[in-house]
């Protein structure tokens, strides 16, 4: 039997309405899985406050004067969800053995934790969950969100299809997940290069317990744009080869303009000349752009900007240490 202590990690941003009664099913889990011996008894239920602007802290801060079994982790400020669950983890790295990464709408199927262990304890460092069936999700959802993994794919970037961040990382995969510096986190993109033995879980999605998704369309796009970006060069490699066959066809036209010239019939032309204008000042445009978009993600890194700042971490293990 391998080294059990679990910290189940938990972005949270404004999720009021839902959080009682995660806390509540998420305890009722951990109990079971203690009972049966599969987890340790100080293992934990961590919630990550991703700067919200309700009450989610508060209950965070009830949640973990009431129960040990809790624990929380205060941002100062929202970070989004990847680093939110990046601070989450990393804060709870040495305090664990193992760690669940799951959403606070409890859309992930908690059941499947216990597959998720299993696997731990049969040498998997890293469990992915992945959904079977998206039905429950609105039909622009599902249709956006698979449209983004052959996207993703195509692009090259390795990540699992139908996989969120509903996933089991061992404090190895996590010791692996700290050396990767990087400013625009894409965890999905991230964990599938930190290697070690890994399987997989499969898992009907439920509907979200209640509230609305945190996820609008906008910040959905901005996750899709940082992973392809984040993760892959192929956008750079996709205008190089369109530089090469535009060449290609500009010295064929080259030609055929300087006969045309010498056959004496030049006063048409116009059209070609105004087509082209548009076309390759478009395609500059465009490319410069996209060169743009990997200068900036360099920008960014140079500066080595913290990924997030924690105000503060309530966790009865450490309670002595203050
Ligand atoms: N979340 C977060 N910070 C944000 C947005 C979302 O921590 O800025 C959390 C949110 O509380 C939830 C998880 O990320 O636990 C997934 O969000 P949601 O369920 O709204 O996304 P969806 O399931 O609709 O994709
Ligand atoms: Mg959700």
């Amino acid at each position: 039997m391998r080294e059990n202590i679990l910290y189940v990690v938990i972005p949270c941003y404004n999720e009021e309405e839902v959080l009682p009664e995660t806390a509540r099913q998420l305890k009722e889990k951990m109990t079971s899985l203690m009972e049966r011996g599969l987890i340790a008894r100080d293992s934990r239920i961590v919630f990550v406050n991703d700067g919200s602007k309700d009450r989610t802290w508060p209950i965070i801060r009830e949640l973990y004067e009431q129960d040990p079994l809790y624990a929380g982790v205060n941002l100062t400020r929202n970070r989004g969800h990847q680093n939110a669950l990046l601070a989450g983890l990393m804060t709870v790295k040495d305090d664990c053995d193992i760690t669940i990464s799951i959403d606070a709408d409890l859309q992930d199927d908690l059941d499947a934790m216990d597959e998720m262990l299993e696997k731990y304890h049969n040498g998997c460092d890293i469990v992915y969950g992945v959904r079977s069936k998206r039905e429950t999700d609105t039909f622009f959802k599902r249709f956006t969100a698979q449209s983004f993994y052959k996207l993703m794919k195509l692009l090259g970037a390795d990540t699992i299809y139908n996989h969120a961040d509903y996933r089991l990382m061992s404090k190895a995969a996590l010791e692996g997940l700290s050396q990767f510096k990087e400013v625009n986190l894409f965890l999905r993109g991230i964990v599938p290069m930190i290697g070690y033995d890994t399987d997989v879980v499969t898992y009907e999605r439920h509907e979200r317990l209640a509230g609305e998704s945190k996820y609008p369309l906008k910040k959905m796009l901005g996750l899709a744009f940082e992973g392809i970006t984040s993760l892959s060069v192929k956008p750079i490699r996709f205008i190089t080869f369109l530089g090469f066959f535009i060449m290609a066809v500009s010295i064929i036209v080259a030609i055929y303009s300087l006969v045309q010239y010498f056959m004496g019939s030049t006063t048409q032309g116009w059209t070609s000349i105004v087509l082209s204008i548009w076309g390759v000042g478009g395609l500059l445009l465009f490319s410069l752009g996209v060169v743009g978009e990997y200068i900036g993600k360099i920008y960014l890194e140079t500066k080595e900007r913290p990924r997030f700042l924690i105000r503060e971490y309530l966790n009865r293990n450490h309670d002595n240490d203050r």
